[in-house]
This record gives C-alpha cells, sequence and structure tokens, in this order.
C-alpha cells in the first residue's frame, strides 16, 4: 500500500456514506436534513468556499439554503437571521462563514447558534462536550484528521501524537480527539522548546501551524503517521503553489503514512461538514444515525 493517504478518495467515500444516510432518513423518518449558510460581505475566497459546500450538500441529497447578506448588515440584524434559523425546523445546521467585517463580533454570532445546529463545533457547549468526552459536535478539519488516521492505522491506543499548533479551530481539539482515542498527547507551539527532538518522538505527527514546509524529513520518525493540515500559498520557480507545513519530498521518504497538501486534509473538511449536519438533524429528531 502507497504511504500517501488519498484525501481526495477518503472524501469521496465518505460523501457515498453520507449520501447513503440521508436517502434512509428521507425513506424512513421523512426527514430532509437542511444547512444554512450565511455570507457577509464579498470577500471572493469565502464565495468560492460557500458555493462549494452549497454544491456538495445538494449532492449528497440534502437542502442547502443560502444567504448572502451585503457588507453593511449589522451585528443585530446578523442576530436577528440566526435567531430565525435557530426556530425554523427545516434548518438542521447553520453556518457562519468566517471571516465576518470588522464591526461584527465573530464570537458573539457563532455563540448566538443554537449548539444542536452549530456544524462547526466551534459553540463554547460543543468545545466543552469534547473536551469532556461527551457527545457533541466535532471541528471538520480535526474531525477529517482523525477519521483518516483511524481508517489507516486503526487502533491509536498507547501511541505517541504530537500536534504542532494550538489553535481553537485546529490544535487544540485535534489533540482532545487523540486523547479519545487513548494516544499520549504532546502539544507544541511557537514556545515550545527543540521542536525536532519532540517531533522526532511522535507516532503521530499533526501540524497545523500556518508555515511553508517548516517540518523537514529528519523531525518525522520512520514510520510515523504524517497528517499536514497546513495550506500555504507560496511562489516557487515563478510558479504560485499550494504547500503544507511539511516538507513532503523529505517526509515522505521517511513517513509511514502522509496526507499530501493539496489532496490531503482539505478535501475532507467539507465531507465532514455535512456529516456534522446529518449528525445534528438526528439529534434533533432523536434518531440514531443510519447505517451507511
Ligand atoms: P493559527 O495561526 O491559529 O495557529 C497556528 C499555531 O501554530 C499557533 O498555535 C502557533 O503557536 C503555532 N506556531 C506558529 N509558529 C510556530 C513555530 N515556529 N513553531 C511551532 N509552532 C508554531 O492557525 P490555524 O490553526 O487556524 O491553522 C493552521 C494551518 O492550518 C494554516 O496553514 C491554515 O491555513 C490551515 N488550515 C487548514 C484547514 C483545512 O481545511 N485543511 C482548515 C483550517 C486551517 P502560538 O500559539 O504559540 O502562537
Amino acid at each position: 500500500m502507497s504511504n500517501i493517504i488519498d484525501g481526495k478518495a477518503f472524501a469521496e467515500k465518505l460523501r457515498g456514506e453520507i449520501a447513503s444516510r440521508v436517502s434512509k432518513l428521507k425513506a424512513q423518518h421523512n426527514l430532509t436534513p437542511g444547512l444554512a449558510v450565511v455570507l457577509v460581505g464579498e470577500d471572493p475566497a469565502s464565495e468560492v468556499y460557500v458555493r462549494n459546500k452549497a454544491k456538495q450538500t445538494v449532492e449528497v441529497g440534502m437542502e442547502s439554503i443560502e444567504h448572502k447578506l451585503p457588507a453593511e448588515t449589522t451585528e443585530a440584524d446578523l442576530l436577528a437571521l440566526v435567531e430565525k434559523l435557530n426556530n425554523d425546523k427545516t434548518i438542521h445546521g447553520i453556518l457562519v462563514q468566517l471571516p465576518l467585517p470588522e464591526h461584527i463580533n465573530e464570537s458573539k454570532v457563532l455563540d448566538s447558534i443554537h449548539y444542536e445546529k452549530d456544524v462547526d463545533g466551534f459553540h463554547l457547549m460543543n468545545v466543552g462536550l469534547l473536551g469532556t468526552g461527551g457527545d457533541g459536535v466535532v471541528p471538520c478539519t480535526p474531525l477529517g484528521c482523525i477519521m483518516m488516521l483511524k481508517d489507516r492505522l486503526g487502533s491509536l491506543s498507547g501511541m505517541n501524537a504530537v500536534v504542532v499548533g494550538r489553535s481553537n479551530i485546529v490544535g487544540k481539539p485535534m489533540a482532545n480527539l487523540l486523547l479519545q482515542e487513548s494516544c499520549t498527547v504532546t502539544i507544541a507551539h511557537s514556545r515550545t522548546q527543540d521542536l525536532a527532538g519532540v517531533c522526532r518522538g511522535a507516532d503521530i505527527l499533526v501540524a497545523a501551524v500556518g508555515r511553508p514546509e517548516m517540518i523537514p524529513g529528519d523531525w518525522v520518525k520512520p514510520g510515523a503517521a504524517v497528517i499536514d493540515v497546513g495550506i500555504n500559498r507560496i511562489e516557487r520557480d515563478g510558479k504560485k503553489k499550494l504547500v503544507g507545513d511539511v516538507d513532503f519530498a523529505s517526509a515522505s521518504s521517511v513517513a509511514g503514512a502522509i496526507t499530501p497538501v493539496p489532496g490531503g486534509v482539505g478535501p475532507m473538511t467539507i465531507a465532514c461538514l455535512l456529516h456534522n449536519t446529518v449528525q445534528q438533524a438526528c439529534r434533533q429528531h432523536d434518531i440514531a444515525l443510519p447505517d451507511a
């Protein structure tokens, strides 16, 4: 088996499973999960993300509702829309695309989404549930990483896992998920001493830093599983290129398994958003998640 973890193929398989669950929910419970995506302003990157999310939502058989609001929308108007969606029984997931314009308080808006309609796992209730091993919704990017790791390695119990990066959206939830799988977890960050030495002890190395190719192959333990979350746009030899936080050329000759950039973690993120929406729809209707 190749040591490359194909995130694109894995995401396609996951979307197939989600489509099968959605068709069972429709047939057995007359329930069509609905995802509302709210975009404020005209950030071109956000518009692309929102378009892709809506397309994939429809492709798995779910309902997609888009709300595009002008950049000058007030915080009060946005909060009023979220409240309306919180009370709409046809909507099971609400996603407010970030970043929001500067005059709007992001955390206030995210926390106004009912935690049972939070599909990002950013609501404090879901953060708390993850931290205490409860049954909440998990942020999409780390969820995709843990799914790929378990698929490739089976049980992760007892492994040494190092997560480089401690953000609320990737590093911390990733560390919590690895802890739930009974790994021995180290979280490294910009103040960590001897980062190379820390990384060399990892059976599972997750890089979520945002620094192009900062982790070279000689920081990777031979045979380790390497998950590269980083997305960095660089220019090399006059060409624009997307690279991760790991130097793929040197690390892929040492690692037992490794995600490439692009084509690794990235494609899994939207698939996990769809998974979270189905999970929330089931939770709201007190239905067990159907088999795929
Ligand atoms: P943040 O900027 O929020 O966090 C970066 C983390 O890296 C911080 O904890 C920081 O430490 C740490 N760090 C910075 N420099 C170093 C260093 N020299 N050595 C060790 N640690 C360092 O980033 P995010 O977590 O939001 O994102 C990380 C990367 O993942 C980015 O490239 C982003 O684009 C990508 N990403 C990809 C997604 C996907 O779908 N594939 C989704 C989300 C993010 P400290 O806390 O001490 O400052």
